[in-house]
């Protein structure tokens, strides 16, 4: 039982401090998304093709998280894009207070969006506020039509859902439609792209997509 009570604090404090963040990001019209998905589903290859898209348009930075090494942010300073590691040591999740730590190495005035990617989860994730407007799911479609029924509290707290591999389809297990349907019977609201990072399809509607909601949710 004591568990369940060290937790809660645990959340408790971590939604607090994701309430300061938020407050950064407000007062600097920063829009921040935060990128979730299990590993594999291909999350730094989606923000390498965004970022390509997007930077063009609008001034974009990253926070990086990942379990042990820098590789993902490797990739991301090759596109001349600001971007800050978080390597969590083992920890599953990002959590506020390294968000907190992390913007103290950007510079956010005149920074429109930030992309956090989280650490490869589909589980702690959801349950840790970052600060963020939105969070971002990906599902690929290498893990099957299953992942929103076994994980929903991910898919229930996210706003988009982006599948993955979708150039994939004929060589998985992964029956399309049910993947949606099981997403959409946990979260009628996600809004649903489907992706290739290696055809390109259905990238520049997701940026399209990502930059309305900016403007929609950034009153400067
Ligand atoms: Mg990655
Ligand atoms: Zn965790």
């Amino acid at each position: 039982m004591s568990i369940i009570t060290v937790e809660r604090k645990v959340l408790e404090k971590n939604d607090e401090l994701a309430a300061k963040n938020r407050t950064v990001f407000e007062a600097h019209g920063l829009f921040v998304i935060n990128l979730v998905s299990s590993p594999g589903s291909g999350k730094t290859s989606i923000l390498e093709q965004t970022l390509c898209h997007l930077k063009k348009r609008m001034r974009v930075a990253v926070i990086e998280g990942d379990v042990q090494t820098d590789f993902d942010a490797q990739r991301i300073a090759k596109l001349d894009v600001p971007v800050v590691q978080i390597v969590t040591n083992g920890g599953c999740h990002l959590d506020a207070k390294l968000i907190q730590d992390a913007l103290v190495n950007l510079t956010l005035d005149g920074m429109d969006l930030l992309i956090i990617e989280n650490v490869g989860n589909l589980v702690c994730p959801a349950n840790y506020d970052l600060g963020e407007h939105m969070k971002v799911v990906v599902a690929s479609t290498t893990e099957g039509d299953d992942k929103p029924l076994k994980y929903p509290a991910m898919f229930r707290n996210a706003s988009a859902l982006l599948i993955n591999k979708i150039d994939l389809l004929p060589y998985v297990r992964c029956t399309l439609a049910e993947l949606k349907g099981n997403a959409l019977k946990i979260n009628p609201n996600l809004k649903v792209f489907e992706t290739s990072c290696t055809t390109g399809q259905g990238i520049e509607e997701w940026c399209a997509w990502l930059e309305q909601q900016r403007t929609n949710l950034i009153h400067p």
